[in-house]
Formats: C-alpha cells, sequence, structure tokens
C-alpha cells in the first residue's frame, strides 16, 4: 500500500478554531507579517515545526502516572537507560531537557578557538553551539544535495573527498569530532545510507577522529535505509538503528522529534572520562545524571516513545502521510524540494514565485499567503533566515535556495488534513501571479527571522 493508513484511533480530541480571512488579515498586520508573531490559537493547522509537537500515545500518558519524582535513581531514569542502550547501544546515557544541551554540554567541554567541527549539514542549534564555543562548523553535505530538482535516495550524505581534504587541510588535531545529521533537517530531511555513516567512520577513525551522530531522526533515517539501501529489505528498524549507531561513538539527541515526547534529550557516549566531564558540567547547568532537567514522568515517556517510533507500521504510515503531501504537490506541479524527505514537506519559493526577487523575501510572501488563504502555517528558510551583508565587500549574499518548510507533527494531523494542506497549496500555485514581495520595518542583530517585521511593498 502506498500510502498506509493511519495504525492508531483517536482517543482524546482537540478542538482547533477556525478563523475567517477578514480575522487573518488583522492577525497579519499585528503580527508584522511574521507567522512567529502569530498566536497558536489563531492557527488552523500548524506546520512550524516536528519538534516536540508529537502525539503521545495512552501507553505513554499511562507511564506519566508512573512517574517516580525521586530526585536520584527515579525508577523511570532506568528504564530509559535500559531503552537506549538497547537502541543506541552507547556505555553511557546523560538525559538533557532538550538536544540544543547535550549538544551545549558536549561543545563547551571539548571545542575551544581554532577548531573545526565536520557534518553533513549542521543544525541551526548545532552550529550556534559550535561557533558560540569558538569552533568553525563545516558544512559538507555531497554537491547533489543543493540541485532542489535532482531525486536521490540518499541526499544527506556527506561528501568523503571533502571531508578528506577537509582534515587534511586543518590537521587532525584541531577536529576534535565529526557529525553526521540523520535524517538532514537542514537539508530537506534527506536520509544518509548506512554505507555513508560506515564509510565516514572509516575515514574519521583513520585519523582517529570520533563520530557523533546527530540522532533526532534516527528511526525515520532507519526506515529509508530498510526501504531504499540493498541489503536492508529483511532487517527490522533496530537491527539498522543498532548496526548504524555501532560505527559511531556517541549521539546527541533531541527526544522532541522521534522521541514521540513534548520535552527531552539526551546524550550518549562510550569514552568514560569524556562522559565524567559532561556528567560534573551537567549537575551544573542542568541536574542530577538520572534525571537532568527532566521530571521523571518524561523519562518514562521517552522510554516508551522510543520503543514506539520503532514500529514500521507507524513508520510506513508517518513517512507515507509525508510523501502523500509530496505526490498531490507534483501532480499538480507545484515546486519542492525533492524527493520529499522524512518529516517535512519543502517548497520552493524561488521557482513558485520566480516574479519575486530573492530582496523581496519570495518565501514570507509564501508563508503570509499559506495562513492568510487557508489558515496554515509554515516556516521560511530562505533569505529573512539566512542573508547577509558580506563585510568586504558591502554586498548582500543571498541563500542558494529560497525554501517554505511544511514540518509534519508525528501521530497529529489526518490524512483528510493533509489533503486540506494540499489543496489550499496549489490554489495558491494556480494564482502565485498575483502573490507581492515584502520589505522589512524592524529586524534584530542576529537571528533575526523570529522577530522581524515586516510589510507588503507597494
Ligand atoms: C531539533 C534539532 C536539534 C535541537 O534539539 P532541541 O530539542 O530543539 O534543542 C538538533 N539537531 C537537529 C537535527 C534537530 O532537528
Amino acid at each position: 500500500m502506498k500510502y498506509p493508513p493511519e495504525p492508531f484511533k483517536i482517543k482524546v480530541v482537540e478542538p482547533i478554531g477556525r478563523t475567517t480571512r477578514e480575522e487573518r488579515e488583522a492577525v497579519l498586520e499585528q503580527a508584522g507579517y511574521n507567522v512567529f508573531n502569530i498566536p497558536a490559537d489563531k492557527i488552523y493547522i500548524d506546520l512550524l515545526t516536528d519538534s516536540g509537537t508529537s502525539a503521545m500515545s495512552d501507553n505513554q500518558w499511562a507511564g506519566i502516572m508512573l512517574g517516580d519524582e525521586s530526585y536520584a535513581g527515579s525508577r523511570n531514569y532506568y528504564h530509559f537507560e535500559q531503552t537506549v542502550q538497547k537502541i543506541f547501544g552507547f556505555k553511557h546515557v546523560i538525559p538533557t531537557h532538550q538536544g540544543r544541551v547535550a549538544e551545549n554540554l558536549l561543545f563547551s567541554t571539548i571545542l575551544h578557538k581554532g577548531l573545526v567541527v565536520p557534518n553533513n549539514s549542521h543544525f541551526d542549534t548545532t552550529r550556534a553551539n559550535v561557533e558560540f564555543n569558538g569552533a568553525e562548523a563545516v558544512d559538507l553535505v555531497i554537491d547533489e544535495a543543493k540541485d532542489p530538482n535532482k531525486i536521490l535516495p540518499f541526499k544527506g550524505n556527506i561528501d568523503l573527498d571533502k571531508l578528506e581534504a577537509l582534515i587534511q587541510k586543518t590537521g587532525r588535531e584541531n577536529i576534535p569530532l565529526g557529525m553526521l545529521t540523520i535524517t538532514n533537517n537542514s537539508g530537506g530531511g534527506q536520509p544518509v545510507s548506512m554505507a555513508n555513516i560506515r564509510a565516514t567512520a572509516k575515514l574519521l577513525h583513520s585519523y582517529e577522529i570520533p563520530l557523533i551522530l546527530d540522532a533526532c531522526r534516527f528511526a525515520e533515517n532507519a526506515w529509508f535505509i530498510q526501504q531504499r539501501e540493498a541489503g536492508y529489505a529483511d532487517k527490522t528498524i533496530l537491527e539498522i538503528a543498532n548496526e548504524m549507531f555501532s560505527y559511531a561513538d556517541g549521539c546527541t539527541m533531541s527526544a522532541k522529534k522521534d522521541g514521540l515526547v513534548n520535552i527531552g534529550g539526551f546524550i550518549a557516549l562510550n569514552d568514560d572520562q569524556l562522559t565524567q566531564q559532561l556528567t560534573n558540567r551537567l549537575i551544573l547547568i542542568e541536574g542530577f545524571p538520572t534525571y537532568g532537567g527532566l521530571a521523571g514522568r518524561d523519562l518514562e515517556a521517552i522510554a516508551r516513545g522510543l520503543e514506539e517510533v520503532l514500529d514500521e507500521n507507524y513508520l510506513a504510515y508517518r513517512i507515507g502521510q509525508v510523501a502523500r503531501m509530496g505526490d498531490r504537490l507534483e501532480e499538480a506541479g507545484v515546486p519542492f524540494l525533492k524527493p520529499t524527505g522524512g518529516h517535512a514537506v519543502y517548497l520552493d519559493a524561488k521557482s513558485f514565485l520566480a516574479h519575486i526577487p530573492q530582496s523581496q523575501f519570495p518565501g514570507i510572501a509564501l508563508t503570509v499567503e499559506l495562513y492568510l488563504h487557508a489558515g496554515i502555517r509554515a516556516v521560511e528558510i530562505g533569505s529573512l533566515m539566512f542573508a547577509h551583508k558580506d563585510e568586504q565587500t558591502g554586498t548582500i549574499q543571498y541563500p542558494e535556495l529560497e525554501l517554505v518548510r511544511l514540518a509534519i507533527p508525528r501521530r497529529v494531523y489526518t490524512n483528510s488534513q493533509m489533503e486540506y494542506v494540499a489543496e489550499s497549496i496549489i490554489e495558491i500555485y494556480k494564482k502565485r501571479q498575483q502573490l507581492q514581495g515584502f520589505e522589512l520595518t524592524y529586524e534584530a542583530p542576529v537571528l533575526r527571522h523570529f522577530t522581524a517585521r515586516m510589510q507588503l511593498l507597494a
């Protein structure tokens, strides 16, 4: 079956209000045309992110009631630790309240000025944590990943020649770790193949550089390996995950994605000495090593979520729901980043609104129209987020891609709601010539996309 139906039934519902076009017009004006400023109650379908937005199962909610809130040695910690070890296989497990704290702990301990961290593509919090500690974050994803129309099974792979060239140029002593983000969030939710993970580990290890996986969407990545890579069709998701992590020396994880919870994360490692250093810092900034900034009940929900995410019926439905939206758009000729990723569809705003130059934020024009037309919230990943002034020449450097990401929360929206999203996008595509560009009226000095205010160009 191409798009398997939901492998669950609905026990609790959360009503969502509908708004009129006039109300949405007023909301947008008040929000300075920035969807980050819109109250969530005014949104019908919220595709801002798949992070922390999952629906938990009855089994996870039951686990919440079994939370043991002991300061030290909560039974939920042991269940969590056991589950992480079963899937990820690392010796030590340190809970944190989000993925970025796992990054912060690791990078603040081992990075300093002059060091370099290679990755296929750094996620924005990963890059920020590397740079905040004075090091340089280098993206080495394969060149084909930059072509939105190129269809490849593993478009998240790192370019091994570029990786080796970087090590030779920088010197292994200046590269304390290498990373791979699975799946590659900043690169369109594209998976990394087992062969690429294995070869990356082999190359890094030949220079005695450890490999740390950014594992947020490990189960979705494992699903793609099972479906697309020779030799894995008969392996379970757990077996594939075990193999992926067997090549690595540790991982950072935001449980807000494939942990199927609303808050949580961890770092898992084999190195005893490094673990001890991180644990000492953890106590300073997060909490005791058996809770790490989380309640016992949260640890129980993560342990149960990590078991549930391995279910092939769930993954087939999950990836199928995203693929189905991509296929609907493809039939209508709507341009988007191909192939469809694991957790999101990324509209290609540059082609969608070819009449709006990058200096007038085509991604914002499309994001605004999605809300105005249909009450849908997406996020621009384009010039508002990434364009910057070149300090030397004074000219503005625009990003290669202008994307609008529609991230699909896990187990939250029905297939008919997703059909509504696809239809709305197709309607907008048909009247795309009417859309106009935007200009900024306010911008903050850093990470301006969160708080920028804009207006329609006259
Ligand atoms: C979400 C995410 C993070 C950061 O996790 P938070 O829980 O949001 O702090 C790191 N890497 C990737 C690839 C992510 O998607």
